[in-house]
């Protein structure tokens, strides 16, 4: 299983990544995890469009969703289109909220090149097994844990702390966490992570790496990695655009 980080920018793009999103790939079948502005371009820059097998939102946050608006567009008028339709999996009414972002003619035919299905506790997808756990966040959202010939790795997606996160981690071979605050002991709770604490989540879940991401543009990555390194023992780093990972 290999994972390809197209965007890591937390809350927006920035100036060098795009918005979250990640590809995951096993077996030549692409799952892409999340879709935030920008990431349409960074896929044909690090990958291929047509590397997408399927879709899945953490939640549907703008800076994780909005890019389907430009494959969308890609998947119709391109010139390699009509692309294969591929199943988009997300909170309930990902559907309605992309369809405002698309604004589709009213009683027109469904312009989407995707079918959207509302998260499980468990599916398949692919050759992956796909579990996920709510978080806390300001939005309805999950964590996904992706599972593939004895290996995984999860996503935090957007979260505060949360022992659900903890508990879908248990064991994984790499932990990709939200870093979005400078850690405080009066942060807001139930919106985000601290790169300290997402390295704590790290550890509690006995993950095998950790990688931090969603570290938005006004914040100084190489402080959030500091913040991070002491309060997790196993490898870890930060994400960038075109990292590849191979877990196995
Ligand atoms: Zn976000
Ligand atoms: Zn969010």
């Amino acid at each position: 299983m290999e994972l390809l980080v197209l965007g890591c920018s937390g809350s927006a793009c920035g100036p060098e990544s795009a918005a979250s999103s990640y590809l995951v790939r096993h077996d030549g079948f692409g799952l892409l995890l999340d879709f935030g502005p920008g990431a349409f371009g960074a896929l044909h820059r690090w990958a291929d469009p047509t590397l997408v097998d399927a879709i899945a939102l953490s939640h549907l946050h703008p800076d994780h969703c909005l890019d389907l608006c430009a494959w969308n567009v890609g998947a119709q008028y391109s010139p390699t289109a009509p692309w294969p339709v591929v199943p988009v999996y997300g909170p309930a009414g990902t559907a309605e909220r992309l369809a405002r972002a698309y604004e589709p003619e009213p009683g027109g035919q469904s312009p989407w090149r995707c079918e959207f299905r509302t998260w499980a506790g468990s599916q398949q997808i692919g050759p992956f097994t796909v579990r996920t756990a709510a978080v806390p966040h300001s939005a309805e959202a999950y964590a996904i844990r992706v599972e593939a010939a004895g290996h995984s790795l999860t996503y935090s997606g957007d979260t505060g702390p949360s022992t659900a996160l903890v508990d879908l981690a248990h064991g994984t071979d790499l932990l990709l966490a939200e870093a979005s605050f400078t850690h405080a002991e009066d942060l807001p709770a139930g919106i985000h992570l601290s790169a300290r604490q997402a390295a704590e989540h790290a550890a509690a879940a006995g993950a095998g790496q950790l990688v931090l991401t969603h570290i938005p543009l006004w914040q100084d990555p190489q402080a959030q990695a500091a913040e991070a390194a002491p309060h997790f023992a196993g490898p870890q780093q930060l994400a960038r655009p075109g990292l590849r990972i191979d877990i196995a």
